[in-house]
Parts: structure tokens; C-alpha cells; sequence
């Protein structure tokens, strides 16, 4: 088996969203002209690192209705809650450990708020948003969202850590979400010196994200906050230098032309000058 090494390196850009939410925007094709940026890591779009950060009391800080067509968000709670609402009448609590799979297809209008607890006393938050694209014959579907509760992906203990599996099979578990892109996504937490391996498909995307911690891969060290983009080999093969917690991603690439324009992810301008008439005209919904 061999390892796969790090063939990119790119540092996540400190960034705000929504209602003045601190974030690091993961994208391994920042530098690249226009929209060839988000191919390179194909399936995958970009990842949102927000927080860690202590919301005040009274807060409006959170993410107020917004759209989204063409992809799939999979947001995964670290610390703290958030209140999620959608157009087609979906709503949860996300909760630490837990994630929410959102299927834009079509359209959809959604928002991302704190909870009461937030409003009354504050308290911290932090979690991962990874945008999935969907392949051009799944881009029309009907919009949804599944809520993965913590009890349906628990930490698994592994030599020198643990892991959560969120999607794909890690350490001989299968994690929840479920894509029309064939993925594996998993986050991994580590001891200082600790090591870990796992095999992948070949031709396969993966990419290690440190959120703490350091990790070395091969001769090349991985600060947090930052995607490490692994080139060619059947596994992936890290060592924390210090605890450690990091994002694993893995997919097959769609292969298809990737256009994007703000929350929108389509094949072809002409579907994203659509897209944002479709949005501007009240056809993707609203919330009650
Ligand atoms: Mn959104």
C-alpha cells in the first residue's frame, strides 16, 4: 500500500458570513482564476470552519434566510447549537456530535440561528460546514434536509484516539449521510504521536483539514486551519505532532464543469443566471 503525500497546501482564509459569524473558508483552489477554484477538490466545493467563538447574549449573530441550489450542505456541530429552518417546512436543532445533511437539488431557502439558550446567557459554538456538489443529473432533485443525530455516528475508539465516521466507512463503521456523490468523511481526534492509516479507493479526491493541532504527513507538516490535498496513493496516512483534531475527506470526482455564483453551484452560466432568476422570483420558496 502506498501512501498518499500531500501535493497542495492551501491556508484557509479568515472570512465572516451571515450575520457577522467568524469563519475560516477552506478552498483548496484559492489562487486559481474564477470558478476552477472549486474543482480541485471534486467532489467537494469548500468547507466553512466557524468558530470557535462565544456568541454574547442577545445575539443575532447565525445565518438569516438565504438560498442555495445545485449541491448538498453536510454541517457538522462541534460546541454549542444552532436552529436550522428551511423551505419545505424541515427544521431541527443541531446539536454537539450531530450534523445536518441538506439537499439544495432544485432550490431551497434556509437559516441557521442560534437557540434560545444563545439569546438568554450566550455560549460558544463551533462546527464545519462542507459543501458537496451534486452530479448534473441530481442538480434538479427535490430539496430536503435529514438531521443525523450524535447517537447515529458515535466516537469510535482507535489506537491513540477516536473517530466519528459521518459518511463512508471509517475503522469498520458506516457513518449516516448519504450522497449521490460517493464520499467518506470522518472526524478524527488524536493524541500527540499518535498515527493513523486508512485505505482509499484509487483516483479518489482526499484531503486532511487540521481545525487544532498539527499533523505531519509523509515529510510535510499540516498547521491547523488549513487543506492538505494528498496526490496519488491507496491510503491515507497522518501523524499527529501535537492533539490533534482533524477533518478526513474523500470522494470520487464528479468530473463535470462547475460553475458558481454565491450559493449557487451549477454546470453552466446560463443555469445560474436561471438560478438566480428563479430565487429572485419567489420559486424557491420561503419560510413561514
Ligand atoms: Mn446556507
Amino acid at each position: 500500500m502506498s501512501a498518499k503525500p500531500v501535493a497542495s497546501l492551501v491556508r484557509g482564509l479568515p472570512t465572516q458570513d451571515g450575520n457577522r459569524v467568524p469563519l475560516t473558508r477552506l478552498v483548496p483552489g484559492y489562487g486559481q482564476h474564477g470558478t476552477e477554484a472549486f474543482r480541485a477538490m471534486d467532489p467537494f466545493l469548500l468547507m466553512d470552519h466557524f468558530g470557535p467563538m462565544v456568541l454574547s447574549p442577545g445575539t443575532d449573530a447565525g445565518f438569516p434566510p438565504h438560498p442555495h441550489r445545485g449541491f448538498q450542505t453536510l454541517t457538522y456541530l462541534i460546541q454549542g447549537a444552532f436552529r436550522h429552518r428551511d423551505s419545505t417546512g424541515g427544521s431541527g436543532l443541531l446539536r454537539p456530535g450531530g450534523a445536518q445533511l441538506m439537499t439544495a437539488g432544485s432550490g431551497i431557502v434556509h437559516e441557521e440561528m442560534p437557540v434560545p439558550e444563545h439569546l438568554s446567557t450566550g455560549g460558544a459554538i463551533e462546527g464545519v460546514q462542507l459543501w458537496i456538489n451534486l452530479p448534473r443529473t441530481d442538480k434538479g432533485s427535490p430539496p430536503g434536509y435529514t438531521d443525523l443525530q450524535p447517537e447515529s455516528m458515535p466516537w469510535q475508539l482507535i489506537p491513540g484516539g477516536r473517530l466519528r465516521a459521518l459518511a463512508g466507512t471509517w475503522a469498520g463503521t458506516a457513518g449516516p449521510a448519504r450522497t449521490p456523490a460517493r464520499i467518506a468523511y470522518a472526524h478524527l481526534e488524536l493524541d500527540a504521536a499518535a498515527r493513523f492509516r486508512h485505505p482509499l479507493p484509487a483516483g479518489w479526491t482526499a484531503a486532511v483539514v487540521p481545525l487544532h493541532g498539527s499533523v505531519r504527513i509523509q515529510d510535510t507538516t499540516v498547521p491547523a486551519d488549513t487543506v492538505a490535498l494528498l496526490g496519488e496513493g491507496d491510503s491515507l496516512e497522518l501523524e499527529a505532532l501535537s492533539p490533534a483534531s482533524v477533518m478526513l475527506l474523500a470522494g470520487q470526482p464528479i468530473g463535470e464543469p462547475i460553475v458558481h455564483y454565491g450559493p449557487f453551484v451549477m454546470n453552466t452560466r446560463e443555469e445560474i443566471e436561471q438560478a438566480i432568476l428563479d430565487f429572485q422570483s419567489g420559486r424557491m420558496g420561503h419560510l413561514d
